[in-house]
């Protein structure tokens, strides 16, 4: 039977990691709708022009995004899978996801996706604006200072060039706009599931999920 989990949380608490394993574990196709609004994100940032409500509705309503079976990011015919990861990308994702126009498109993006079968698909607003009837709710979190160490040893791993404290500063500021926002804004769904990861490896968070799902 088709199931949907849904998992939000502030940036880097380890959402996609964890939802990659557990969509292999339970052989559902993980969405990463971050990825979205970083190709929104990147698409502006290549533009040139001001990141302003005239731009950003301009470079959504042109965009065509997709994800394939490995969760690789392509715009058009071009993989963008490496380049939405810069951390100025980050923030561009999180400035574009302010505006309504760049939330319907992804959002019905997500819905459609969402369809083809059983899915785990992250963000910050699935469990409570895209997917509000998924099967399991999930509210993944860690302190700043925890979320911050794994940003930086990623972005070290996929050797893109990152100052630790440069990284936290980033990550304090997106979860604010995000958790600010008028629009669908970064908070924990009333039904959903609060795990802290601070003090869990990767392998005991999955292990938590996929023991709720499959309850
Ligand atoms: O998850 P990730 O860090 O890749 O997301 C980048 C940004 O995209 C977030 O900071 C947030 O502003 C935005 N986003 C969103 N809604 C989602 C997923 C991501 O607004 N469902």
């Amino acid at each position: 039977m088709k199931k949907i989990i849904a998992v939000d949380g502030p940036a880097g608490a380890g959402k996609s990691t964890v939802c990659k394993l557990v969509a292999k574990k339970l052989n559902y196709t993980y969405i990463d709708t971050g990825a979205m609004y970083r190709a929104v994100g990147l698409k502006v940032f290549e533009s040139g022009k001001p990141a302003d409500e005239e731009n950003i509705n301009a470079a959504v309503e042109e965009i065509e995004i997709r994800l394939d079976e490995s969760a690789r990011v392509f715009m058009g015919d071009r993989e963008v899978t490496k380049e939405i990861r810069m951390p100025e990308i980050g923030n561009m994702a999180s400035t574009v996801g302010k505006f309504g126009a760049v939330r319907k498109k992804l959002t019905e993006l997500q819905r459609n996706m969402a369809k083809s079968g059983s899915v785990i698909m992250d963000g910050r607003d699935i469990g409570t604006a895209v997917l509000p009837d998924a099967d399991l709710k999930i509210f993944l979190t860690a302190s700043v200072e925890e979320r911050a160490r794994r940003r930086f040893e990623e972005l070290k791993a996929k050797n893109i060039p990152a100052n630790f404290d440069k990284v936290k500063n980033e990550i304090i500021l997106r979860d604010k706009q995000d958790s600010e926002r008028e629009i669908a804004p970064l908070k924990k769904a009333d039904d959903a599931i609060l795990l802290d990861t601070t003090n869990l490896s990767i392998d005991e968070v999955v292990e938590k999920i996929v023991e709720l799902a499959e309850d």
